[in-house]
């Protein structure tokens, strides 16, 4: 049997984050009492709309990505629970390299733990590009939500999958990416590549 070392993402490939502004806008209310519909959440309407100030917003943001409070109670993405573990119990080797600053990282490897995967995390900041981590991890197989990241993989990582959600399913992936819509289709994706089953 053929096993490949497997690298994921994070967020937006192991928990789920396509709602998200939905959660910034819920806090946004709750520490500052500024109602900002979910689907007008961007940076630039929230601060440049005067709506919350440069501090506010990065304390929300540091409330969204760095709380226990909100970080633990993030929803896994569907099938992330049934396919890793089904992944690891056949022998594939899987890591998750994230582009989190470590305070974040280590709230996703509670996460991680939280649910039963267990999985090691890699956390490299926002500025790194995954593609030492992944040299150094000998990963065959990457998947990301972020098209950019794995376009930083071409030459260190054979295969590329870029999971796709409603946020980056207009992205032409093209020599850069695989796409899976779902574990259940990344789980044969990789069962297909090791010739098996
Ligand atoms: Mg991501």
């Amino acid at each position: 049997m053929v096993l490949v070392n497997i690298g994921f993402d994070f967020d937006g490939v192991i928990v789920d984050i396509s709602n998200r502004n939905e959660i910034k806008s819920r806090w946004a209310d709750t520490l500052y009492g500024v109602k900002i519909p979910a689907e007008k959440f961007s940076k630039s309407h929230v601060v440049g709309g005067g709506y919350l100030t440069i501090e506010q917003y990065a304390g929300l943001q540091n409330h969204v990505y760095n709380s226990r409070e909100v970080g633990l109670d993030m929803s896994p993405v569907p099938g992330v629970l049934e396919f890793l573990p089904r992944l690891t119990a056949q022998g594939h080797v899987a890591k998750v390299i994230t582009s989190r600053e470590p305070a974040a990282a280590a709230l996703a490897g509670e996460w991680l733990d939280a649910h039963g995967l267990d999985i090691d995390i890699v956390g490299i900041g926002q500025s790194a590009s995954k593609a030492e981590a992944a040299s150094k991890l000998g990963l065959s197989v990457f998947v990301d939500d972020e098209y950019h990241k794995l376009q930083n993989l071409i030459g260190v990582v054979a295969h590329r999958f870029l999971f796709t959600w409603p946020y980056n399913a207009r992205v032409e992936a093209g020599y850069v990416a695989i796409r899976v819509s779902s574990w259940g289709e990344l789980y044969y994706a990789v069962q297909a590549l090791r010739g098996g089953r």
